[in-house]
């Protein structure tokens, strides 16, 4: 007895030295990610602004001339395909509010309908990582709150608009201090004041040029935090936008109420990009009377949209397309005392124009330094990811190949 004891006492010694070891030796720190976007950051807004955190980023990382967004050129369709490398009518969100004819239900990302995963197609990054062994953890991105597949990122919370910036950072630093085996090595974070203000000010109105600053300074917090804990030359970054900002006008609209009756077609997406499901037997109808409408206002049929949008096949895009040109709006009808979404910015529109630009930064050890890269596609970006964290990706519109240039 006396000697099983002392076997014991032996053995529980040792295990304490091993451990003790094991945390005085630098942390095993396997390839990780952190994937950062900024909702309706143009890139010509560094240009534009002294922006140190987003030039230094450049100079030491890689930086793209354009990040060429899915169309339509909106939040939660290009979110959704950033993190599937998939085309929205290959991934199933659409729009950000679209009508599944199919299961003759209406998709709307503000509301509660947009936690149901029957929407959400593909694999999205954190669910690749997930089932291959690693840890994912989400401070906000489109689809974190909804099970696809089954499961969500290990860390994920509801989506709260007004959650302080510099906590999203901090958590996510806090994150990184976690034992090798909690500590995520995919992660997303998401910030959404550049879109504010470019939709409430325009994408030229100094204040939107001031938020430039404070995003400027939410990379430079996160910087800072990864200096301070030796991780910077470490831990890849990529920082994203989902699509550009163009001016609005009230002198730039179209009012459908000009050319079709309102009783012949169901409108269920507005501005730039209108979706109508016209009543049975009016689709030529409708078509016609939107072909030659306007000279900033182009409709297509469902087969005839144009094929680099890549949208089409899906049974929740509508029959009919109207798509404004650059800076126009599509309204239903002329209202006294103005609308005031007649100003500021918008986006939506054609992914190619200048002003639907998106951002791509990338920096760490995966990425070459001071690199300036062609303008490519977000679907690519999925690819990188599993690249950088050698995962298996799931099937996807995008190919690594179009951007091996920026890896090292
Ligand atoms: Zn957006």
């Amino acid at each position: 007895m006396k000697n099983y004891v002392l076997r014991l006492r032996k053995t529980i010694l040792l295990l304490v030295v091993a451990a003790l070891c094991a945390l005085a030796q630098p942390p095993d720190f396997k390839p990780t990610v952190i994937l950062i976007s900024f909702d309706g950051f143009r890139p010509d807004y560094i240009d534009r602004t002294s922006s140190p955190s987003f030039r230094r980023m450049a100079a030491e990382g890689v930086r793209a001339k354009a990040l060429i967004s899915c169309f339509p050129s909106k939040t939660f369709p290009n979110h959704y395909s950033i993190v599937t490398g998939l085309y929205p009518a290959k991934h199933g969100i659409v729009s950000n509010t679209f009508f599944d004819a199919e299961l003759n239900a209406t998709y709307n990302a503000f509301r509660d309908v947009a936690k149901e995963p029957r929407w959400y197609g593909g694999e999205p990054i954190w669910v690749t990582a997930e089932s291959q062994g690693q840890i994912a953890a989400s401070f906000f991105w489109v689809g974190s709150e909804v099970p696809i597949n089954g499961e969500h990122p290990s860390r994920w919370k509801p989506y709260e608009h007004g959650f302080p910036n510099a906590q999203r950072v901090d958590t996510v630093l806090s994150w990184l201090d976690l034992p090798a085996s909690n500590r995520p090595t995919c992660i997303t974070l998401y910030f959404a004041l550049l879109d504010d203000a470019g939709h409430s000010s325009g994408p030229d109105s100094p204040k939107t040029l001031f938020v430039v600053e404070q995003a400027d300074s939410i990379v430079g917090r996160l910087v800072a935090g990864l200096e301070n804990r030796k991780l910077l030359d470490k831990v890849n970054i990529i920082i994203v936008s989902d699509h550009g900002m163009s001016q609005l006008s009230p002198d730039r609209v179209v009012y459908l109420e000009d050319y079709i009756d309102s009783t012949d077609s169901r409108v269920v997406d507005w501005s730039p990009v209108t979706a109508l499901i016209p009543e049975d037997g009016k689709d030529e109808k409708v078509f016609n009377a939107l072909k030659n409408a306007h000279p900033s206002l182009k409709v297509y049929r469902k087969s005839e949209i144009p094929a680099q949008w890549h949208y089409n096949k899906s049974p929740r895009i509508a029959p009919l397309t109207a798509v404004a040109d650059d800076g126009w709006t599509i309204a239903r009808k002329r209202t006294q005392g103005g609308n005031r979404r007649l100003s500021g910015g918008n986006h939506g529109y054609d992914p190619r124009l200048p002003s639907m630009h998106a951002l791509f930064l990338a920096r760490g050890p995966a990425f070459k330094k001071g690199f300036f890269a062609e303008p490519f596609e977000n679907v690519h970006i999925y690819n990188i990811l599993c690249k950088i964290l050698s995962l298996t990706p799931a099937p996807n519109d995008g190919d690594l190949k179009e951007v091996l240039d920026i890896l090292k």
